[in-house]
């Protein structure tokens, strides 16, 4: 397993606009035009020019990521003054990698070709599902063939990596219905997949459909029958999970930005309701477009809202995203970062766990197992930490 070294800082880029609104959605998205995309670009612009210092900070950045939303939306002209931007605040490494979010109905072989040609190494595709019945229900605006197409596009376009997202736990699926689709999705040779269970935002649309009894989502079996044969069958296929719902060819398509994370690597945020984090403090955006907007018309960095990591907190999330992830919990370096032994109050319950075979202490770490990942929300809520006091004091990171 090769260790990663997280010594550089991320950018992630918020573009909310997508060509209309999926029912299962509860994104900090709208449905604009062309006029408010331009708006939005120069106010992006704008955010980017406010937060100089602290995009300054980070020191050496090596990902940008462009997600929402749907970038794709965005024109030629646009992405390109956003790079430049980015370019000329950023300490961006020569290695940086950049990461595009897109969706099907708005890949086209030139379109392609200039993210390609702006520097775009990792291209995702919101692609949910390989059957018009699955997508219609989904309310996406693309049908199966359009999304072959535009996998099989992007593979010729020359990215490092082409990843796709698939939704399951849809209404009535079934492992057998599942599995065809995984089978359909591996016969597109996509480096990186990501395969989430369908969940249920409230106040969305198949919130209330949900709740009017217009159909009844996957019970808890069938989501965990469809968890387990995700991992298993993508494992068969040559896709190891690196994450509960991520899967790369190779290690090195693993999202070296997502990772970022997970790992607690510092990075700044632009746009509506994007997030930052500087190692001690956690920030996020206004979320309403137009809050943002009139703050960062202003001359305001839009921050809406902020949390303190101490130690405590960042104990915490080391041990949620830890079990998250098949690198588990880095023993040695939670102790280094927190000056306290993470597992010292967990001993006899962690004894437990790894008897019945949901982890496995090696090499300085604790990974989850398949089954253990199945749990992982479950084992970090049982998780006790030390009540030393020191883990209440700020975090040295
Ligand atoms: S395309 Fe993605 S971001 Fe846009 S509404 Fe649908 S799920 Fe949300």
């Amino acid at each position: 397993m090769p260790t990663v070294s997280w010594s550089a800082a991320g950018i992630y880029v918020h573009v909310p606009f997508c060509s209309a609104i999926c029912p299962y959605c509860d994104f900090a998205v709208l449905v604009g035009n062309a006029r408010k995309r331009q708006d939005y670009v120069a106010t992006l612009i704008r955010e980017i020019q406010l937060r100089a210092e602290s995009i300054d900070r980070l020191g050496a950045v090596d990902t940008i990521y462009f997600g929402g939303g749907t970038p794709s939306l965005l024109e030629r002209e646009q992405l390109q003054v956003l790079f430049e931007t980015l370019a000329s605040t950023a300490h961006l490494t020569d290695d940086c990698r950049v990461f595009f979010e897109a969706n099907p109905e708005d890949v086209t072989p030139a379109r392609l070709a200039n993210l390609h040609a702006l520097g775009v190494d990792t291209l995702t595709l919101g692609v949910q599902a390989l059957d018009d019945d699955a997508l219609a229900f989904l309310g996406r605006r693309h049908r199966a063939q359009e999304a072959r197409q535009a996998i099989r596009l992007a593979r010729d376009a020359g990215f490092e990596t082409v990843s796709f997202d698939l939704m399951y736990g849809l209404p009535g699926q079934d492992a057998t219905a599942w599995r065809q689709t995984l089978d359909q999705a591996v016969a597109l040779a996509p480096d990186h997949l990501s395969c989430y269970q369908l969940t249920i935002e409230s106040r969305t649309p198949f919130d209330r459909a949900v709740r009017e009894r217009a159909w009844h989502p996957a019970d808890e079996l069938t989501q965990a029958e469809l968890f387990r044969l995700t991992h298993e069958h993508l494992r068969a296929c040559g896709y190891l999970a690196y994450e509960v719902s991520n899967f790369a060819r190779h290690p090195r398509h693993r999202s070296r930005h997502n990772q970022k994370y997970w790992h607690h690597v510092p990075y700044v945020g632009v746009g509506p309701a994007a997030h930052s984090f500087d190692g001690r403090e956690r920030a996020w955006n206004e979320r309403h477009l137009a809050h943002w907007q009139r703050h960062v018309q202003a001359g305001r960095i839009p921050i809406a809202g902020s949390e303190s990591i101490d130690r405590r907190a960042l104990a915490l999330e080391m041990v949620m995203l830890g079990l998250r992830t098949t690198d588990g919990i880095d023993l040695a370096r939670c102790q280094r970062r927190l000056g306290f032994d993470i597992t010292a109050d967990v001993g006899r319950r962690l004894a437990e766990w790894v008897a019945d075979g949901l982890l496995i202490r090696e090499a300085g770490r604790l990974r989850p197992t398949l089954d253990g990942l199945a749990v992982a929300d479950t084992l970090a809520s049982e998780w006790k930490l030390p009540e030393d006091e020191q883990c209440l004091t700020e975090t040295d990171a």
